[in-house]
């Protein structure tokens, strides 16, 4: 689905990214890993057309992605921020990408109560986006991104300003959402319990490389350096 060929990036004289070769494959949950400033978001964001890379390829079922405008490319994101609309309803933000296209209004409706009920919030409809709790923004904001059908969802920390125990509870629902609806899913975190519990595929990343790439038991039973073991067994 996704290629990713000796990409290269640096900010001033830092080189976030040196040199990342990565496939991502259709339908699969994929986790960035790795301790803060090791170049995870920079990558999304290049993926996402936020960033362009200094060098290295990113292709998408072959096709050259680097040249297609971000609001173009079969992804959308959802970041630790909700970005969400607040003066908007919960159904005029997710219905935001929608309404641009134009749909009918009944196209709209429906495709609305589809993604409200896919991230379990039926009843939500008609509610302020600020009175709803930091889970169910995030749930609202996951909704609002799924919405357009993306091939991919891009997901930056999406459960980081949330408290532990619904953090719990989020990662099983972001599981079951992305199995629901069997789109690719790239995830960054920096908590190693969160990408183990809930990838396909984990790929650790340290000072812009890729450490190790792998199923979450053979990372975390074959970890191939020092570092990949040491930073599995780290606890948050
Ligand atoms: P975190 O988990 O803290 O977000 P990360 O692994 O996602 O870390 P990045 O956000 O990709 O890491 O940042 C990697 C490095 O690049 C950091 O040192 C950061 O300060 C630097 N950086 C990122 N974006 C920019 C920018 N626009 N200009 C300058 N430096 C940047």
């Amino acid at each position: 689905l996704i290629e990713i060929k000796n990409m290269k990036k640096s900010f001033d004289d830092t080189q976030v990214l040196d040199g990342i070769d990565l496939y991502v494959r259709d339908g699969e949950f994929l986790t960035l890993l790795g301790p803060s400033g090791c170049g995870k978001t920079t990558l999304l964001r290049i993926i996402a057309g936020f960033e362009t890379p200094d060098e290295g390829e990113l292709l998408f079922n072959g096709k050259d992605m680097l040249r297609i405008k971000h609001y173009e490319r079969p992804v959308n994101t959802v970041f630790q921020k909700y970005a969400l609309f607040p003066h908007l309803n919960v159904y005029d933000n997710v219905a935001f990408g929608l309404k641009l296209k134009k749909l009918p209004k009944s196209t709209i409706d429906s495709r609305v109560t589809e993604m409200l009920e896919l991230v379990n919030l039926p009843q939500v409809a008609k509610r302020n986006i600020q009175s709803l709790s930091g889970g169910q923004q995030q749930r609202i904001a996951i909704a609002r991104a799924l919405v357009n059908d993306p091939k991919i969802l891009l997901l930056d920390e999406p459960l980081g300003a949330l408290d532990l125990k619904l953090r719990k509870q989020m990662q099983f629902e972001l599981k079951r959402i992305q199995e629901q609806v069997g789109i690719t899913f790239i995830y960054v975190t920096h908590d190693q319990e969160e990408a183990l519990s809930m990838s396909d595929t984990v790929v650790v990343m340290r000072d812009g490389a890729i450490q190790q790439i792998g199923t979450p038991t053979d990372i975390y039973n074959e970890p191939e350096n020092a570092f990949v073991a040491n930073f599995i067994g780290e606890s948050n």
